[in-house]
């Protein structure tokens, strides 16, 4: 039996599995190699490592847990996760099942990408969806937040730290009422409600946006906010309580209401950045950690 299972091996995981290969524990890390952050080239925000790949940076991480033989790594996808009497028992594609005391999901999000013409191409180039990841690379240019409603006034209002230059593009009605539509305009941002029709641009740079009618708007790059869900089923399948974001609510050191259950990175709370999920990793690793401790304490 290994003394943990982390289902996911992004920043979170392989954090967790690094403390907790430290620790002495056996751990198995399962990964189907699809973080998050994928499409875009650079990884920004980590301090001593920004703007680097982010394929880089996971190898890096891998790398470092081969120092410690209490961690098995394997590329295979995890399909289904129970507790029974106090024992996990995990899944994996092929059938294969293995046991442990403790459970890590750390199998991060999906965002919602929008269906646009040219979009995938510009994708984690000059389309993105978060400002702190990507807005000093595009700061004063112009730029076009892609939502609807509050989200996209939200966004649109963030965006006003990098640039000044802002249309809320809305692909049909925009869900904005009177007193968001005010609130834009008194900080200098347009709404276009036109249908998106494509994207136009070159080298992943984003040049244009066509609508179904009225003139292209020219612009440098797009951020959208069309939501998220749970990359995997793990945490809905074990009962987690989520919040209105569609996270896991943790507690304590990314704890659940399930004793010997744990969910980090974006899978869990509100900010999702790659700092911070390693962050919660070692976090949740270190409550493990302790409380495989305090179980084995005579
Ligand atoms: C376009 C883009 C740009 C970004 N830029 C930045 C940036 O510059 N700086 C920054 O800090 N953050 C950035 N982010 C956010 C960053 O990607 C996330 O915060 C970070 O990846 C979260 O780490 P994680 O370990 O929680 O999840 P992930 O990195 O998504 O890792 C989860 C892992 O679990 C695996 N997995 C999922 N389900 C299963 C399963 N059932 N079985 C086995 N494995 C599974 C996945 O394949 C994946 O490898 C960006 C995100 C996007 C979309």
């Amino acid at each position: 039996m290994y003394d943990v299972v982390i289902a996911g091996g992004g920043p979170a995981g392989l954090s967790a599995a690094l403390v907790l290969g430290r620790c002495r524990r056996r751990v198995l890390l399962c990964d189907n190699g699809h973080p998050r952050n994928e499409a875009t080239t650079a990884l920004h925000s980590y301090l001593t490592r920004d703007g680097i790949p982010p394929a880089e940076f996971l190898a890096l991480g891998r790398q470092e847990l081969t120092r410690y033989d209490t961690v098995e790594v394997r590329d295979v996808t995890v399909t289904g996760a129970e507790c029974v009497s106090g024992v996990f028992v995990t899944t994996l594609e092929g059938g294969e099942q293995v046991r442990s005391r403790k459970l890590l999901i750390a199998t991060g999000v999906r965002d919602n990408v929008p269906a646009i013409e040219g979009l995938r191409e510009l994708y984690g180039r000059s389309v993105f969806h978060c400002p702190y990841c990507d807005g000093w690379e595009v700061r004063d240019q112009p730029l076009a937040i892609y939502g609807r409603g509050a989200r996209g006034c939200g966004l649109s209002l963030e965006l006003t730290n990098w640039s000044s230059d802002l249309v809320l593009v809305t692909d049909g009605p925009s869900e904005i009422d009177e007193k968001q539509r005010e609130h834009l305009s008194r900080n200098g941002i347009s709404i276009r409600e036109d249908r998106v029709v494509r994207l136009e641009g070159e080298d992943g740079i984003l040049r244009r946006i066509v609508f179904a009618q009225g003139e292209p708007l020219e612009r440098r790059a797009l951020f959208f906010t069309t939501g998220q869900s749970q990359k995997s089923e793990l945490a809905v399948r074990l009962g987690c309580e989520f919040n209105e974001k569609g996270t896991v609510r943790t507690g304590k050191f990314e704890s659940t209401h399930l004793r010997g259950l744990f969910v980090a990175g974006d899978a869990s709370r509100a900010v999702q950045w790659v700092i911070v999920a390693a962050s919660e990793g070692a976090e949740a690793a270190f409550a493990i950690n302790s409380d495989l401790i305090k179980e084995d304490l005579r």
